[in-house]
């Protein structure tokens, strides 16, 4: 049969946080020519506690290689066209691997995870404010970023403390586990981190851009264990033979999940946006080459650097936790639906919660509150609520978050957004994106090819020097097409609607104080 004749293609991997996706573009047309995903279990063994086991991560991108090279060349698409490979993660989960055998020492522990909460309590009473940590990392302490898990595993898990003291461990985020393993693992794996990665520790210093001594310090963490920070797009080291038909080519791309998107949506310049709905929800603005700091609870973090001679960006960041995880809670704790899609007809059944409000706080509150101790909460029931209304409470939940850290962006620059640009799983929910709309009052535009995340790190992967098959200039890319949702409510309804979550919002902080 007939080859069909392509000019370069670049893959990405794409870790999330509910599932693993490798994907193949053409990097002359960013056209997606194949993909596969594999959902990845998560495990709660406390409550709070969120875990993911590293082994089965591994599996499932080699389940997802595997699958979508024969689906490649079931399209006759010869896969020595391959020329890079991008990964992109879910952040700030964290594992530790001794670097002898190979073997994960711990399950990873989710982002999302609240099993350092009393810590976090400890050190926010000791340092806070905005204190000097924050204005080296960008970030507030909180239950979220790696260093507070990393000790807790040093602290509690015997294996890693032993670990550590015969210097054999190695701690690394999704995309060093990854990059080690795929590069060789035991047998000379490539230790490795990007600076948009690395500024989700709490131990980068996004000023001096590496690991900072004195936090390493404040957090008692030995910097031997730290992985070496790189660019955003260099190659870090090559595939080897464990990966088939895709050994050899080189790993050239690594960008966390939100900076990915970014990438993915084009948006270089400063003063762009983009929101991306998954399993949490992520807003990130790009402000150039010079870091800025919110005063209205967002974050400051390392947009890209898209290689190691050019300069980094920097973005402001308004992180929810709970965005697609609520659909899932409804699926699998509630049982009030049985996949994600059916939560769009459910709710568009009623079209209004009917006064109902659903603060989704399972992991304390993010931005702009950054509240561990807040807790989820549902008000407003009568004996007319039924589980349509809870359906449509849920979805309006995270439009009500996504204007919260909108405004606190507008608030922050004193600019205001005229549209916003999305992308994510929950995106594929149309009732959802025109309540966003609706509740922003501006319009929401959705970019019809969805993965952005993995066009993201196959962009930087494709880009890098020695790969040079992706031109990153914007007017050398193809036109994206997309779909706008223009806001169909009057302002003022959507005002009350507002003041109402906010209310909401109140009775679900300080919940246990
Ligand atoms: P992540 O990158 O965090 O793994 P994804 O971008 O893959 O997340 O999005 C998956 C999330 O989106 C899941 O939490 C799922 O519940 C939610 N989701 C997927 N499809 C829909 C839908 N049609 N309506 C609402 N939520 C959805």
């Amino acid at each position: 049969s007939n080859r069909i004749m392509l000019g370069p293609l670049v893959a990405a991997i794409d870790q999330g946080t509910s599932s693993t996706r490798f994907l193949v573009f053409n990097a002359k047309t960013a056209e997606l020519l194949s993909h596969h995903q594999v959902e990845i279990k998560q495990s709660f063994p406390k409550e709070g506690w969120v875990e993911e086991d590293p082994k089965e991560i591994l599996q499932s991108v080699y389940e997802c290689m595997d699958r979508t090279c024969e689906k490649l060349t079931q399209l006759n698409i010869d896969i020595s066209n391959i020329k890079a490979i991008g990964v992109t993660n879910q952040r700030e989960t964290t594992l530790v691997w001794d670097k002898e055998t190979g073997e994960p020492l711990y399950n990873a522990i989710v982002w999302l995870d609240l099993r350092t909460q009393s810590t976090v309590e400890r050190l926010i009473n000791k340092t806070p404010g905005r204190n000097k940590n924050h204005l080296k990392t960008g970030l507030p302490i909180s239950t979220y970023f790696s260093a507070v898990k990393l000790r807790w595993l040093m602290d509690n898990v015997e294996k890693v403390h032993e670990a550590v003291l015969s210097h054999r461990a190695m701690f690394g985020t999704v995309d060093s586990w990854l990059i080690w393993c795929l590069t060789g693992g035991k047998k000379g794996g490539v230790h490795c981190t990007d600076v948009t990665n690395a500024s989700r520790t709490m131990l980068f210093n996004i000023h001096t851009m590496d690991w900072d001594p004195e936090l390493c310090k404040y957090f008692d963490i030995p910097m031997e264990i730290l992985p070496k920070v790189r660019s955003s797009s260099e190659i870090y080291g090559l595939m080897v033979s464990k990966s088939g038909p895709l050994t050899g080519v080189p790993i050239s791309g690594c960008l966390g999940d939100q900076s990915a998107a970014l990438v993915g949506q084009m948006c270089f310049k400063d003063g762009q946006a983009k929101n991306t709905y998954g399993t949490g929800c992520f807003l990130l603005k790009n402000v150039g080459t010079k870091p800025v700091m919110s005063d209205h609870g967002l974050l400051t973090t390392i947009a890209y650097k898209l290689g190691r001679d050019k300069p980094a960006c920097y973005a402001l960041e308004g992180s929810v936790a709970i965005a697609g995880a609520v659909v899932r809670w409804l699926k699998d704790n509630l049982g009030i639906i049985q996949t994600s899609t059916e939560l769009e007809e459910l709710a568009a059944d009623v079209g209004t919660s009917y006064g109902c409000y659903f603060v989704p706080a399972f992991s304390g509150l993010y931005a702009p509150y950054w509240e561990p101790s807040a807790r989820g909460i549902i008000c407003g029931l009568t004996q007319f609520t039924n589980r349509s209304h809870l359906a449509f409470a849920a979805l309006e939940a995270v439009c009500f978050q996504t204007r919260e850290i909108l405004d606190a962006m507008n608030q922050d620059s004193g600019i205001h957004l005229s549209q916003l640009q999305v992308d994510g799983g929950m995106t594929s929910n149309r009732l959802l994106m025109q309540l966003q709309a609706d509740i922003l009052c501006i319009p929401v535009v959705k970019p019809s090819m969805p993965e952005t995340t993995a066009l993201g790190a196959a962009m930087a992967a494709g880009a890098a020097e020695g790969v040079s098959v992706w031109s990153l200039n914007p007017e050398d890319l193809t036109e994206v097409t997309s779909e706008k949702f223009e806001p169909q409510i009057n302002p003022e309804e959507s005002e009350l609607r507002y003041a109402r979550w906010k209310k909401a919002v109140q009775r679900a902080m300080n919940w246990e104080t």
